[in-house]
């Protein structure tokens, strides 16, 4: 193999989420976190997305190791479902490792040894020479990853910010930055997340602030809710409990294990005494403060069951109040603005970022970017995190930043950093996996397009019984499930029985020994006989019974009334 350097992402690239980028010198390759995403309306039903990792499958032996950024689902979450597989070295910090072990506890799958790195501190994988250079983001313990090569140096942001006061763990680690670009750099591969955004992406402190005068001024009880991984917001949260004389309450088991992890790993030490959940309903309404889980209205979540009155120890009622201390994610308004809706019919009032000061963003606004870009200096800038219309935008915002070589990398493309210009030089396979009982699936698979058939134009079931020469023996049995209403089909179900009947015995011999050919003929048949108009396409399975001489024979001889 000719000696390169080459970048290639299996995820993360047109989305955010599924983050999952290798680096290859040589014969051997590092990769760089290991995420899941979550699935919108084109796969129904699917709980979690995976970046497809068959490429790395298919060459393990070359594969030195990963390094996980931070503790984001989109960053380590795929880890264990494709632990079994990998079964390589994995680095990370001593949050990383406490969320991850977690992880594996709740799936009951097997630990991994974990290298567990300080930032500052010189790790190899294979080829690279690695160093974690803490940043600042909405979870602690987020990481830079400066990586030595043999062609020059290059600076994997992970997800960062700068926040002058994050309140939980470090500040962005800007002299490490610097002296680390003092060199020159290679190539930058950056956050593209919030690229659009003018100004900065503020601080936690200011939060902090706004959040507190805000619960000070409620009467009922408030729950706030944020991303559980969100430690600092968790603490700013229960500050403004304590400071306005409530008790604090976690509900969700998701908040409790990340503020575990975080207690392990030394945070949180102002952190107020934590009540649980069945304290929530026997203090005074004006005296407690809940941190729930379901910021983004996920489906199981504490918030959203406690909307819907289903919580087995939570309630709200008028005059309560709930924070949305959280991003509303595009693509996910409709989940969330039926949630806001069904709490407001309630009379509960709801307080999100669009009326009220409780949410910063953990990603670099363009001013933060800009700091970057002047401090880097790459030669080469390669936008990540983002959907396409974000990667685009940093595409354009790096060129204005005067970088030489700006490059917009697709999923799957092998882009070859050194030597000589940058280049795609291949692509290898990708796409989404989704998570359906236990296994991964892919979600351009025959499952998810039936399943999307069927959600949106039902399905008719239609079962033949033929004697081996294609004779209908019975009435063809019809079952409508969800294509026609009722009302409509019902009445005509007989007379579509008998059209399908007159349909196959029609058929030529050699057609109705073929069932393949049967089938179509139903299809056909069944359609034109509903009127179904074109646009209408239920699934119509046909099943076909065909019952041999012997089994007619023993039928005939077991028949009373029959000889
Ligand atoms: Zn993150
Ligand atoms: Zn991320």
């Amino acid at each position: 193999m000719t000696e390169m350097l080459t970048l290639t992402a299996l995820g993360g690239l047109g989305e955010i989420g599924l983050n999952c980028y290798l680096y290859a010198q040589g014969d051997r390759f590092m990769m760089v976190d290991c995420g899941i995403g979550f699935p919108d309306e084109l796969l129904p039903g699917a709980e979690l997305l995976f970046p497809d990792l068959r490429y790395v499958e298919e060459n393990l032996e070359r594969l030195a190791g990963l390094v996980v950024t931070h503790a984001h689902e989109d960053h380590l979450g795929a880890i264990p479902y494709y632990w079994e597989r990998l079964r390589c070295p994995v680095w990370c910090t001593p949050f990383a490792a406490a969320v991850l072990r977690r992880k594996f506890e709740d799936l009951e799958r097997e630990l991994p040894a974990l290298r567990v790195v300080e930032p500052g501190v010189t790790f190899e994988v294979g080829p690279f020479g690695c160093r974690f250079l803490h940043v600042t983001h909405s979870i602690p313990e987020s990481n830079a990853l400066a990586i030595e090569t043999r062609y020059g140096r290059i600076l994997h942001t992970g997800d960062w910010k700068l926040d002058p006061a994050p309140l939980v763990g470090a500040d962005t680690d800007i002299p490490a930055i610097e002296e680390f670009a003092r060199d020159g750099v290679l190539a930058l591969v950056a956050d593209s997340t919030n690229v659009m955004v003018p100004g900065t992406s503020g601080s936690e402190a200011e939060v902090r602030d706004s959040l507190g005068q805000l619960v000070a001024r409620k009467t009922g009880r408030v729950a706030v809710t944020t991303f559980s991984s969100n430690i600092a917001r968790l603490e700013t949260a229960a500050l403004a409990g304590q400071a306005t004389g409530r008790d604090v309450v976690v509900v969700g088991r998701s908040i409790r294990r990340m503020l575990e992890a975080a207690k392990e790993c030394g945070y949180l030490r102002e952190m107020p005494p934590l009540r649980e959940e069945s304290a929530a309903q026997h203090l005074p309404r004006d005296r407690v403060l809940m941190l729930v889980t379901g910021s983004q209205g996920e489906p199981r979540s504490a918030l959203v069951r406690i909307a819907a009155g289903q919580h087995p120890r939570v309630r709200l009622e008028a005059g309560d109040t709930v924070i949305f201390s959280s991003k509303i994610i595009p693509g996910n308004e409709r989940t969330l603005f039926a949630l806001h809706n069904q709490l407001i019919d309630a009379g509960i009032e709801v307080v999100t970022e669009e009326d009220h000061f409780v949410h910063v963003s953990g990603h670099p606004c363009q001013e933060e970017m800009e700091q970057m870009y002047r401090w880097v200096r790459p030669r080469i800038a390669v936008p990540m995190h983002g959907e396409p219309r974000h990667l685009f935008a940093h595409f354009r915002f790096a060129q204005r930043m005067g970088v030489e070589k700006v490059v917009a990398l697709r999923n799957g493309q092998i882009l070859r950093l050194a030597p000589g210009e940058p280049e795609v030089l291949g692509e290898v396979p990708t796409g989404r996996f989704a998570l359906e009982n236990g296994g991964l699936v892919p979600s351009e698979g025959e499952l998810f397009r039936v399943r999307r058939r069927v959600l949106q134009h039902g399905s008719l079931f239609v079962t033949l019984v033929l004697d081996r020469y294609g004779s209908v023996l019975a009435p063809p049995q019809i079952a409508n499930l969800g294509a026609l209403e009722p009302e409509r089909f019902d009445p005509l179900a007989e007379e579509l029985a008998d059209a399908i009947t007159r349909a196959v015995e029609a058929l030529e011999d050699e057609a109705v020994m073929d069932d393949e050919r049967v089938r179509e003929a139903v299809r056909i048949t069944t359609r034109q006989f509903l009127g179904l108009p074109r646009q209408k396409r239920p699934l119509i399975d046909v099943r076909i019974t065909r019952l041999t001489p012997e089994v007619l024979a023993a039928l005939e001889d077991e028949t009373p009334g029959v000889r």
